[in-house]
């Protein structure tokens, strides 16, 4: 029998948000004839979603990519370093064309209850190289793939400009490194920068 695990991050008012971006809002209206409706305001790149083209600059949304990315096997890695994942670390794991990586690192430790300013990221010398690898999808535990406030935009751009999607904020505190089937289908917003998703493991 086959196990789903949720790892989404829950969409709410109170959900932690990258500093400066737009909170997330539900405004509840209900019509003369009863029926309830919300109002739903927030980030591109609010809780779990896969940043797309146009993130970094390039001309695409995310609708530019093909759903056959989002479906299909995928490998959690962890135990790769703090801070910045560098390119040696990934040496060791054999990561072949077509693969989609998921990187478990601390970040899943401490939970997704606020904001934290600091994280652990991908380098961009990292990022080149699974471009260079030609996997399909790349994911990070945490809202952003590579560190805040760093110049350097590399991770983005390594990974956008040939076409790799970045799936950003799973949490993976109660997933173990392994193999699984990885389902995160973006929402069909139409030339946006960033979609939400959600993100699910399955465990055959
Ligand atoms: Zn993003």
């Amino acid at each position: 029998m086959s196990t789903i695990i949720d790892i989404s991050l829950p969409i709410h008012p109170a959900m932690p948000i990258y500093p400066g971006n737009q909170k997330t809002e539900f405004n509840r209206i209900t019509k003369p004839s009863g029926s309830q409706l919300t109002n739903i305001t927030f980030d591109s790149h609010a809780g779990t979603h896969i940043d797309g083209p146009s993130h970094a600059g390039l001309s695409d949304g995310t609708d530019s990519f093909s759903l056959e990315l989002f479906y299909g096997p995928c490998r959690v890695v962890e135990g790769l370093g703090t801070d910045l994942i560098a390119k040696e670390a990934l040496d060791q794991l054999g990561i072949g064309s077509g693969e989609r990586i998921l990187f478990k690192t601390d970040n899943s430790l401490r939970g997704y209850d606020e904001f934290y300013e600091t994280w652990t990221a991908l380098s961009s010398e990292a990022a080149a190289y699974l471009a260079q690898q030609k996997v399909k999808l790349v994911g990070i535990d945490w809202f952003g793939i590579k560190q805040k406030g760093a110049p350097d935009n590399g991770a983005h751009t390594e990974l956008l400009s040939v076409g790799i999607p970045i799936l950003e904020g799973i949490n993976l505190s109660k997933v173990a490194s392994g193999t699984y089937t990885l389902v995160a289908l973006p929402l069909a917003y139409q030339g946006l920068d960033g979609a939400h998703t959600r993100a699910v493991l399955i465990k055959e």
